[in-house]
């Protein structure tokens, strides 16, 4: 009765067989996209709270897929990392933003910052200073004008690991952010062992900032601590002007969401960047 297709335990195993099945086909269908050219970029406005001045943009990436369409990160994200395209994925990342960077720069957009995301799998399982360095030369990219933004769960994985790789980041100049600061459960003593410049706050902070007094406290508690310890923080999902307002009183230096700007593609990213101040 185990073989019948009803039964519980074979409907299991066909889903399974099922689930496999789909996963190797985004799996293969991403490798045939990375190669394609079916990835491209969006670009979200980094804004400075006090001066209301444009200071860089978040690099964000798309997957075109030619039949279903454009898939978010969330979605592709995880299968890139774990069958390791993800190495050629962030590597394309890092030179299609370079790339742009270069080329705003030359139309009179200088002095912006660009921020990339970079996996803890790239961190564990390549010399990522040494690939930054290779793009960075090969695009001619200032490293002051790039910043990596990671996840503090790689300090918890391997603390020795990731410091020497952000070591090598820090003596090139190219600037590291702690995204997603406070979901990841971590101990706040890494701060001070690790080359880190800013902390961005997490949109879910945000987002109940004028609901929830602890979520407001919560932030309050992110900027004290960020401050303490000599860094700037950004804060991320800012989409009201309430949301706005309480961060600017509480020193929050940066912030970046859609009462600013949605991410977007690279010519509305200019038309937009012309416009100063933002605030
Ligand atoms: P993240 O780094 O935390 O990026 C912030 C996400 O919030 C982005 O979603 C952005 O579009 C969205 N967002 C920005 N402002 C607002 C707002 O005001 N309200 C709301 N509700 N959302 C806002 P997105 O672009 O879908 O990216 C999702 C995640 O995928 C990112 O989260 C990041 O972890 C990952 N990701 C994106 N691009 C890359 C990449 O090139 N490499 C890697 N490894 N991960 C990436
Ligand atoms: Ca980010
Ligand atoms: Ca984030
Ligand atoms: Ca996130």
């Amino acid at each position: 009765a185990k073989d019948d297709p009803g039964h519980p335990i074979r409907r299991f195993e066909l889903a399974m067989a099922e689930d496999m099945e789909a996963a190797a086909r985004v799996r293969q269908d991403l490798r045939a996209g990375i190669e394609c050219g079916d990835l491209h970029l969006l670009y979200q406005p980094k804004v400075a709270l006090r001066s209301g001045r444009l200071v860089g943009m978040e690099a964000l990436v798309r997957w075109d897929h030619p039949r279903h369409g454009r898939i978010s990160p969330d979605t592709f994200i995880p299968v890139a990392e774990s069958s390791g395209l993800i190495i050629p994925l962030g590597e394309w990342v890092l030179r299609e933003c370079c790339r742009q960077m270069q080329v705003w720069r030359a139309e009179g957009l200088t002095d912006l910052r660009v921020s990339i995301n970079m996996s803890p799998v790239q961190v564990f399982s390549q010399d990522v200073a040494a690939m930054v360095a290779a793009v960075l030369v090969e695009t001619n990219l200032p490293p002051e004008a790039l910043e990596v933004e990671i996840t503090e769960g790689v300090f918890v994985h391997d603390e020795e690991r990731a410091r020497q790789q952000f070591e090598g980041l820090r003596e090139m100049g190219v600037a590291l952010s702690i995204d997603d600061f406070g979901t990841g459960y971590s101990a706040l003593s890494y701060l001070k062992r690790l080359p880190v410049s800013a902390l961005k706050i997490d949109q879910s902070f945000v987002r109940e900032i004028t609901t929830k007094p602890e979520n407001a406290r919560l932030c309050r508690a992110i900027i004290g601590v960020a401050h303490d310890f000599g860094l700037d923080v950004v804060a991320e999902g800012i989409e009201t002007a309430e949301h706005l307002a309480y961060l600017r009183s509480e020193g929050c230096d940066y912030g970046q969401g859609y009462h600013f700007a949605k991410p977007l593609e690279a010519e509305a990213f200019k038309a937009l960047a012309l416009q100063q101040p933002w605030l």
